[in-house]
């Protein structure tokens, strides 16, 4: 007797966790693991944070919040996006989930029927495919190359159209490749989805970890017209090392809005109450820590590069955002389940298969670790490469 739902039963489950248990067995096992599998900065969540939701506890936060969070969050979130990523949504369009993840996932369920079809570039973040799928959608994958920095073009977007293509995800900077769209790229993918009436989910997790001259933009800052076509995804988890909070949000077309919080209103109801309170300090607190962050990555991230660069039959596009990079592993002659298996057996180092991104071809390291582990990983990760 088979229980569980074929929606489910056809699912893949998360690869990236598989490997990261395996790490996990080692470690146990008293092996020296160096892992590059986080997808989560490595710091805390920053005292005053936490002291907001302490306070919250404290002063008796500890009731239901409307479906979509609480209206001074909402209009915190509203005040964000117009300031920083110039987005005109109002608080009633915005809506607070339970992580990043909860929010791809409203967004999804509430705009595609069964049928569907969703454009998702490839290397993709892993959960993209499973969640269109969940919602009954199909997901059609357009592939990108190394060479054009790992980003889709306006004309690839435009040539897997079809009529039942009701979205596009959208995410940048990008998981797994830290790619970053220009607005110049991001206008001539607009213009294209605007031609068809695309939906675009921007998810911009990362916005806040970009290095060097390059700049976030917020693809529904165009115009008023593509606004309307965007579901923006943005969240606390990665900027503020807010992960085990699980705090999201959407801010969307005000029809899309509406059925997200009536989705959010049968399903979890709202994102934890004193946790929301946490996010809304984050907000109005010193954004300093997001800087002390981002630099902090940026010495991991060259210091990466630097030895990547030189280390035999492997190539890397320079990541220009979030926390990742993506190495070509094409020239070894193994799949990246494989090399991962590999590399980690023998040389205890922990990296994605890029098999989990639609990118069989690769394999992700994460730099939100110390750089005496990426330090340590690297030079083990060399002697792979020229023993191989
Ligand atoms: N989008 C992307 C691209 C991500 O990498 C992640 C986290 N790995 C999420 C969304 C989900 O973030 P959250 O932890 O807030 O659910």
């Amino acid at each position: 007797m088979e229980f569980v739902a074929s929606r489910i039963a056809s699912l893949n489950p998360s690869m990236t966790l598989a490997i990261t248990s395996q790490a996990k067995a080692l470690r146990a096992e008293g092996k020296d693991v160096c892992s590059f599998g986080a997808g989560e900065p490595d710091s805390d969540t920053p005292d005053f944070i936490k002291e907001a939701a302490i306070q919250a506890l404290n002063d008796g936060h500890t009731k239901y919040t409307p479906s979509s969070g609480m209206v001074p969050l909402r209009e915190a979130i509203s005040a964000k996006l117009l300031t920083e990523n110039k987005l005109e949504y109002s608080p009633a369009q915005v809506s607070v989930n339970c992580g990043a993840k909860h929010s791809c996932f409203n967004a999804l369920y509430a705009t595609c029927d069964p049928g569907d079809e969703v454009i998702i570039p490839a290397p993709y973040w892993t959960s993209y495919p499973e969640m269109v799928r969940m919602v009954g959608g199909e997901p059609v994958i357009i592939e990108t190359t190394e060479e054009n920095g790992w980003k889709i073009t306006a004309e690839q977007f435009e040539n897997a159209m079809s009529p039942k293509t009701k979205l596009i995800i959208l995410n940048t900077p990008n998981n797994p490749t830290g790619a970053v769209y220009t607005e110049e790229e991001l206008r001539a993918i607009a213009e294209v989805a605007e031609g068809e009436d695309i939906l675009m989910l921007s998810d911009e997790i990362y916005e806040k970890l970009v290095y060097g001259d390059t700049k976030h933009f917020s693809v529904g800052s165009i115009s008023n017209t593509v606004r309307d076509l965007t579901i923006t995804v943005g969240g606390f988890s990665k900027a503020y090392s807010m992960t085990g909070w699980r705090l999201g949000y959407t801010a969307a077309p005000a029809s899309i809005a509406k059925a997200i919080d009536t989705l959010q209103s049968h399903s979890t109801s709202n994102a934890t109450t004193f946790a929301q309170f946490g996010a809304l300090a984050a907000l109005n607190g010193s954004q300093q820590i997001i800087e002390d962050m981002r630099e902090e990555f940026d010495i991991r991230r060259q210091y990466l590069m630097g030895r990547l660069g030189s280390i035999p039959n492997v190539t890397v596009a320079e990541p220009q955002g979030a926390f990742y990079a993506l190495v070509n592993i094409g020239k070894m002659g193994l799949t990246s389940i494989n090399f991962a298996e590999k590399l980690l057996s023998r040389y205890e180092v922990a990296v994605v298969p890029g098999l989990a991104f639609g990118a069989d071809n690769t394999i992700r390291f994460s730099y939100a670790v110390g750089l005496d582990v990426i330090k340590e990983g690297l030079d083990r990760f060399e002697k792979f490469c020229r023993e191989h």
